[in-house]
């Protein structure tokens, strides 16, 4: 494929290229910037205007140099065999195809996209984000034959991406609610996706019917459309095979493509869990599911959140933690639509486990959250530390608060020579510690992926001369 005449090149070998702040020359979407999306929608063949690329507001260079701005990405398709399950599709791989561009970063997806432009390649000419519109016409029809007409529209027209932000979150949301109707057990064969793996070497992800992708933009269908239409591409059919844990969700076909796919790096999966063997994380998760130890809970935390969640960590430091393809025990990327799935952790005790997540994200699930436990789910407003967790988990009779009073309650009294032989002892083996920080001193370690075995602890007074 040529890309002649084009100012910057165009090609696989700048898939995972980063742009730091400093030689960004201008960002798009991203964490400061509340309104950004992309969305693909088919059309009629009479209603795409092939090949045209538009730019509804500021270009580049009318933009400061530095600044975040708001964007739409609008690409409209048409051809044939195009169904409206492939829009999805065709929408996540404009984050494959954006990140061949020479100094253009793409990071996330739907509502949530994140989008660096270097300096280095403005001033080699790429002034107009048309180039980039350019360059994904020719990549598309290239990768995804069956695509005869395409038309692309960037909008930083400030209020015009406002406006369609608001269509779009409806049209994800309409995707999203076809996959609710059914179930894991309705169908034999699973769908992966190895889009990831230029970020994540040895990430797969699953998805299933009760298991949207962790980007949230691929469900059961979209993927199924994906690997029927592009059999090359990086979507592929899972034979659920025998299943070996219906409560953890471990299949046999699961495990075998698993292991394949990620080069032996991952050998078992457990899709409704967190513990043993979690779902491998890559890094454009919606959200990010974390166990406090210190009430046996989990926590959630999602994207867009500023500040630190309960266990006193950002979103970003966790991301770190989360993300790279690794099975990492106690801290799991997931897509925000798993929340509505009938096995929610399942095998972690679903929603009776769940002790904090932020209120926007809990507003935002309140429909998949069962209605008894509600108000027993803490956020920001009401706690800010697990000390006060554990207070409000007590007050409001979480389902963990029976085990929080028991823990909390004081030792029995014994003499002091007696301490050694009837000293406590706590066996604590693979308690999942993955998510523990340990404070202390002015400095932050944190376990991860470890398991500490404790065969016994002894407590004693030290009296004081
Ligand atoms: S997160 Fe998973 S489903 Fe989404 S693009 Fe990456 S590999 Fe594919
Ligand atoms: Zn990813």
């Amino acid at each position: 494929m040529s890309f002649e005449g084009f100012p910057v090149e165009v090609s696989p070998i700048y898939e995972g290229e980063r742009i730091r702040k400093e030689d960004m020359y201008v960002e798009f979407g991203g964490g400061k910037v509340p309104y950004k999306f992309e969305l693909v929608l088919s059309a009629p063949m009479g209603e795409v205007e092939d090949e045209s690329v538009k730019v509804v507001g500021p270009d580049l260079t009318e933009l400061k140099e530095g600044e975040s701005y708001p964007l739409g990405i609008l690409i409209k398709v048409s051809g044939s065999k195009i169904e409206k399950d492939l829009e999805p599709v065709v929408e996540r791989r404009i984050h494959l195809y954006t990140n061949y561009i020479e100094g253009v970063m793409h990071l996330n997806q739907r509502y949530d996209i994140w989008i660096r432009i270097s300096k280095k390649s403005v001033k080699k000419g790429m002034t107009s984000l048309s180039w980039w519109g350019k360059a994904l016409v020719r990549l598309f029809k290239a990768e995804m034959p069956f695509i005869e007409k395409m038309e692309v529209t960037f909008i930083t027209d400030p209020e015009k991406v406002k406006e369609w932000y608001q269509k779009a979150l409806e049209i994800y949301n309409a995707r999203d609610a076809r996959a609710r109707a059914m179930k894991d057990e309705d169908v034999d064969t699973f769908y992966g996706c190895v889009l990831c793996q230029s970020f994540a070497p040895q990430h797969v992800c699953v998805i299933a019917p009760n298991r949207v992708s962790l980007c949230g933009a691929l469900n059961w269908f979209d993927a199924r459309a994906a690997a029927n239409v592009d059999p090359k591409g990086p979507n592929f059919p899972i034979p659920k095979g025998k299943c070996i844990d219906s409560v953890k969700g471990e299949y046999e076909g699961v495990n075998e493509v698993v292991a394949k796919r990620s080069l032996g790096a991952v050998k078992r999966v457990y899709m409704y869990s967190m513990f043993g063997y979690p779902h491998t994380s890559c890094g454009c998760f919606e959200c990010i599911a974390f166990y406090v130890p210190e009430v046996d809970g989990i926590g959630f935390v999602h994207r867009g959140f500023r500040g630190s969640a309960v266990n006193g960590l950002p979103f970003s430091t966790m991301a770190a933690q989360t993300g790279g393809g690794i099975q990492t025990e106690g801290f799991l990327g997931m897509g925000i639509e798993y929340f509505r799935s009938p096995k929610f952790f399942q095998a972690d005790g679903g929603w009776s486990r769940v002790v904090w997540m932020p209120v926007e994200l809990k507003e935002r699930v309140k429909d998949a959250i069962p209605a008894e436990l509600y108000d027993k789910i803490a956020t920001e407003k009401e706690v800010t530390n697990v000390e006060e967790l554990k207070k409000f988990l007590v007050e409001k009779g979480h389902p963990l608060a029976a085990k929080l009073k028991e823990a909390a309650a004081p030792p029995p009294e014994e003499k002091p020579e007696a301490v050694p032989a009837a000293a406590p002892t706590l066996e604590v083996t693979g308690v999942p510690v993955g998510a523990m920080p340990v404070t202390g001193g002015g400095i932050k370690v944190i376990l991860q992926g470890a398991k500490i075995s404790i065969k016994k602890m002894v407590i004693k007074r030290v009296e004081k001369k």
